[in-house]
């Protein structure tokens, strides 16, 4: 997808670290972090919203989900980590590709 910024850091064209990488999936240090450990899950297939999904992209995002405990310890969120996914404007989303935060490294406040 033209213009997306999480498009570009798939695709190489932002340089961006991987933590972690396999053929559905990047995980990246978000940016402006709200946690002492903030990261991003990044699908490599672009789309914005959990309502968008159909078969193909229901298994991608099961697979991030299924994927996130096997690699918590390597990301160090022992103790505990909160995962958010925010969804359109209302939700704060700001970039229009689904993305799974992974906040942690630290007793997080009260939601
Ligand atoms: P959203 O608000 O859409 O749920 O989350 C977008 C997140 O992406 C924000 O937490 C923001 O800090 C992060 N972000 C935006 N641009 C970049 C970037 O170029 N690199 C990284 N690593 N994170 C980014
Ligand atoms: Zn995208």
């Amino acid at each position: 997808m033209e213009n997306c910024i999480f498009c570009k850091i798939v695709a190489g064209e932002i340089p961006s670290p991987r933590l972690y990488e396999d053929d559905k999936m990047i995980v990246i240090k978000d940016i402006e972090p709200k946690a002492k450990l903030h990261y991003l899950c990044i699908p490599k297939t672009h789309f914005a919203l959990l309502a968008e999904m159909d078969e193909e992209k229901a298994e991608i995002v099961k697979h991030c989900f299924a994927t996130i405990p096997k690699i918590e310890e390597q990301l160090g969120l022992c103790g505990g980590y909160r995962v958010i996914v925010n969804q359109g404007e209302n939700g704060g989303q700001t970039v229009p590709h689904l993305h799974i935060h992974l906040l942690g490294g630290e007793k997080l406040a009260d939601f």
